[in-house]
């Protein structure tokens, strides 16, 4: 269980984030939208301490992981991320992407984990391929099943559909569906609406680097209780 209390991040004199409080259990699915700028991307890097933060803290399990000064190793293995932009490096086959974290830091070879998770995501016939030889919907299907080579317990998709061509967007989406569908929890920032009404536990809206306000998707797409949720849904739907 992932807890975020009083959170608060600045970069300079921009307050980012301004106290957010958020518990994501177990199996959960939770979707972060708001207007860009709104602290989505800063909120997820805050929550694997790619940022650190400014106050509150971040509770894995109990064990506060934003406490200075602590080993960040088991937290990001704990904790997978995922980007718009996918960095595969281009030297290297999509197998040989996915093999290189658990061969450096969990120091084994994967190689039959990493091949039942391209066939779980139904990339098998492509695991040999190299980057310039996949589309982009499948290099970030690469990039997904690289994070959960690491077996993280929460994995975190920061708008992995954003710089992808329409077409595309779907099978992506489907490997979020079916993640869901094995009990992963996640959290996503996204603007795909659809996708965040389809799927998410719960829907956050923020604004101003606050989560304005959080709810079951159909509540918050169909009977939003604040003016500013619903001027967002207004301008996005
Ligand atoms: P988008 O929907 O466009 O992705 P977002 O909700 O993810 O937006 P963030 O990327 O978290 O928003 O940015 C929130 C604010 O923090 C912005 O004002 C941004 O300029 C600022 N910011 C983010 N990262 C940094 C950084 N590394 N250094 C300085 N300012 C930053
Ligand atoms: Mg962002």
């Amino acid at each position: 269980k992932l807890s975020l209390r009083s959170v608060q991040k600045a970069f300079g004199d921009n307050a980012v984030l301004r106290g957010i409080h958020m518990d994501v259990a177990v199996g959960e699915m939770i979707c972060l939208i708001g207007a860009s700028g709104s602290g989505k991307s800063t909120l997820l890097r805050c929550i694997n301490q790619l940022e650190s933060i400014d106050e509150g803290a971040v509770l894995l399990d109990g064990q506060d992981i934003s406490e200075p000064g602590l080993d960040l190793g088991p937290v990001r293995r704990r904790i997978g991320i995922v980007f718009q932009s996918y960095n595969l490096f281009p030297h290297m086959s999509a197998l040989e992407n996915v093999l290189l974290a658990p061969r450096r830091v969990l120091r084994r070879d994967s190689t039959a984990e990493a091949e039942a998770l391209f066939d779980r995501f139904g990339l098998a016939e492509h695991m040999r391929k190299y980057p310039d030889q996949l589309s982009g919907g499948q290099q970030q299907r690469v990039a997904v099943i690289r994070a959960l080579a690491m077996q993280p317990e929460i994995m975190l998709f920061d708008e992995i559909t954003a710089a992808l061509d329409p077409e595309l967007v779907g099978e992506v989406l489907n490997v979020l569906r079916q993640l869901r569908a094995e009990g992963m929890t996640m959290i996503l920032a996204t603007h795909e609406m659809g996708f965040a009404r389809e799927l998410a536990d719960s829907v956050c809206f923020m604004d101003g680097g606050v989560i304005v306000e959080q709810g079951p998707p159909e509540r918050i797409f169909t009977a939003p209780k604040v003016a500013r949720t619903q001027a967002f849904l207004r301008s996005v739907l």
